[in-house]
């Protein structure tokens, strides 16, 4: 049947039909799509072509019995969109980011993305499946090509980048200014209140004929609401609140009958399992890596880094330390430990800080005092999450930051460029018995220049511990 029953771009033609599996009579809302200039061709092309860029940009979970029992439920799901807003060729498929923020979101013609912090705030399996069947609405409905539609006029072939801005964009937060990109992505994944109404009511609708009590909408809302935060969970600014939000969910679902029991049991071993895990990565750690990232430019091909600056630019990144770096080298976020690496210099390699070029200084606990013994030690840590690492040459005994020292060169395999690269691991003792280490990175191509950085990095270093 054509789905279109109104000319007119906002309204909604509300018809009770008598539901007939059911004993008593029911009504539900019936929903009516907006116009759309677009294919469904075109949805599932620029859908797919945003998402290849998502799974690029966004730490993917990858974790196979996580992401079979999203699908699972999503499958069902799936299975009870209604016939009308069935559409050929659209695939939805479901995965997992590794992210702690509240959030979700799907593209034209089906791919979904779901964060790992949605799942770990749902308390039940239907609460999780609600989020999801909102999602699919959205995309069931074709709702971003339909905004699109009445957006005006732009090259379709922009789009998908414009996409990939708004989900970077969304998940940088304000961490990366997307200006004006953010406006267009927009038409994707920022939906008006009455295309929320429209994915609630219909998100509604297919939990109960999946067998999900469509109430518990309603409660993960409130459960969202509530996470709050400095600016409220990025998925309400994405999915705003029509009005009487669960009002009218909870109104729609006295409508419904829920048909069967979809209740799979495995939510809360899934949960546990999330909990086992080590912690997803925020918003902000993500758009860090993926600022750099983009400088690469999304066919991995390597651009330009800049050679070491002559000129030094100092920082404290502790109270006890401070160390000066090339003037071209900025700060970078890498966990405990503290970075200086040159713009491209610094990738997320699926969620792991990688560094072609640039300094890494941090300090291991535990060392048995003798700095020889506690180095080698630290080497055999390092060899393990890098098996390419090899020792090139022998230790020299150096000192780091005015302190008694040891600096060992080695080779590696470089995570990102697959290249041979340059490694200089060099060590001095804290008083407490600990370890400070100071690693430089280089393609091997480029040892000589940046081994001469590396130099000056580690005799930079002024030690304030007591
Ligand atoms: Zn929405």
């Amino acid at each position: 049947m054509t789905a279109r029953v109104s000319t007119h771009r906002y309204s909604v033609v509300i018809v009770l039909v008598a539901a007939l599996m059911a004993p008593s009579a029911t009504a539900q809302t019936k929903i009516a799509p907006d116009p759309n200039r677009y294919s469904l061709q075109q949805d599932i092309e620029l859908g797919q072509e945003a998402a290849a860029e998502a799974r690029k940009q966004l730490p993917m979970l990858d974790d196979e019995q996580v992401d079979d029992y999203v699908e699972d439920v999503g499958e069902t799901l799936v299975e009870a969109i209604p016939a009308e807003f069935r559409h050929a060729g659209f695939r939805y498929a479901f995965d997992v980011v590794n992210q702690k923020e509240i959030n979700a979101f799907a593209l034209p013609g089906g791919p979904m993305f779901l964060n790992r912090g949605m799942i770990e705030a749902a308390r039940t399996e239907a609460q999780m499946a609600s989020v999801m069947a909102h999602e699919i609405s959205h995309v069931a409905l074709r709702h971003g090509t339909a905004q699109a539609t009445k957006g005006q006029k732009f090259q379709i072939g922009a789009i998908a980048g414009q996409i990939l801005g708004a989900i970077v964009g969304g998940a940088a937060g304000t961490a990366i200014a997307q200006g004006s990109q953010f406006g267009l992505g927009a038409y994707f994944l920022k939906y008006s209140r009455e295309y929320e109404r429209q994915a609630d009511l219909l998100g509604a609708q297919i939990m109960a004929r999946a067998g999900y009590d469509p109430r518990e909408m309603a409660n993960m809302f409130q459960i969202i609401e509530n996470e709050g935060g400095r600016s409220g969970p990025e998925w309400l600014s994405s999915h705003p609140n029509p009005g009487n939000r669960s009002t009218a969910i909870t109104n729609e679902a006295r409508m419904l009958r829920v048909q069967g029991n979809a209740n799979t049991g495995r939510f809360p071993s899934i949960q546990a399992r999330l909990r086992g895990m080590s912690p997803a990565y925020t918003a902000e750690q993500i758009a860090r890596g993926q600022a750099r990232r983009r400088t690469v430019g999304t066919s991995g091909a390597r651009v330009e880094v800049a050679s070491p600056a002559a000129q030094f630019r100092t920082y404290t990144p502790a109270r006890f330390l401070r160390v000066s770096v090339p003037a071209n080298w900025a700060p970078v976020d890498a966990g405990d430990t503290v970075a200086y690496a040159p713009e491209g210099g610094v990738f997320d390699a699926d969620g792991h800080m990688a560094f072609t070029h640039g300094v890494q200084i941090g300090v291991a606990q535990g060392g048995s005092g003798d700095l020889r013994r506690d180095t080698e030690q630290l080497l055999r840590s390092f060899a393990l999450g890098n098996p390419d690492l090899r020792l090139a040459g022998s230790a020299r005994r150096e000192s780091v930051g005015g302190r008694e020292g040891m600096t060992q060169p080695l080779t590696n395999t470089s995570d990102v460029t697959g290249q041979r690269e340059y490694v200089s691991l060099s060590t001095t003792q804290l008083r407490d018995g600990s370890l400070l280490y100071l690693i430089g990175v280089a393609p091997e191509s480029e040892a000589r220049t940046y081994d001469s950085a590396f130099r000056r990095v580690r005799a930079s270093l002024q030690i304030a511990d007591r």
